[in-house]
């Protein structure tokens, strides 16, 4: 994906760390995968992180919560509404919770997780991506097959980022790469 919100993501990890705090980073899993996985940005930064089940709570997944004073969220838009609130009540209560992902998908509809998250967060700061074709600012992460943009499919594509690229409303109106 032609964002950076994963070697944000890592790289606010780091700098935290480096200060002392203690942060858990999570991956919301699409498949039934549990344990820990490697999260890696193409800068080459990479941390160990828990896999999120989609069935089950931020807590169950990091187990004692106390130890952790942060929690940070890879591929943000894949969280559950619950999750999301569990988040929001994390928060509450003292706890720094992170999120990155992206706002919308390649229909350009906002993605479940990310619609909630709009709607409860303290603070939302947007990464800005280049269109692909144009270089003026994306919007979409636009979905491709050979040269031609795909608008109709699964919302949920694992594995696809190489079928992925970054392009502006018009260019992705267009639908020629
Ligand atoms: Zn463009």
């Amino acid at each position: 994906m032609g964002s950076s919100k994963t070697a944000n993501a890592l790289m606010k990890k780091f700098n935290f760390e480096e200060r002392g705090r203690t942060v858990a980073l999570l991956k919301p899993s699409l498949d039934t995968r549990n344990g820990k996985t490697l999260i890696k940005s193409r800068i080459g930064l990479s941390s160990e992180a828990f896999f999120l089940d989609r069935d089950k709570t931020i807590k169950e997944t990091i187990g004692d919560d106390s130890k952790y004073d942060t929690i940070m969220i890879d591929e943000a838009q894949f969280l559950t509404v619950d999750q999301v609130d569990e988040l929001r009540e994390m928060a509450d209560n003292g706890i720094m919770v992170m999120c990155y992902g992206l706002k919308t998908d390649y229909t350009g509809h906002l993605f479940e997780g990310s619609k909630r998250l709009v709607e409860v967060s303290d603070t939302i700061r947007e990464i800005q991506s280049m269109c692909s074709k144009c270089g003026t600012k994306a919007i979409v992460n636009a979905r491709y097959c050979g040269n031609k943009v795909v608008y109709v499919g699964n919302i949920i594509d694992i594995g696809g980022e190489e079928k992925y690229i970054t392009l502006c409303h018009k260019c992705w109106t267009k639908g020629i790469i």
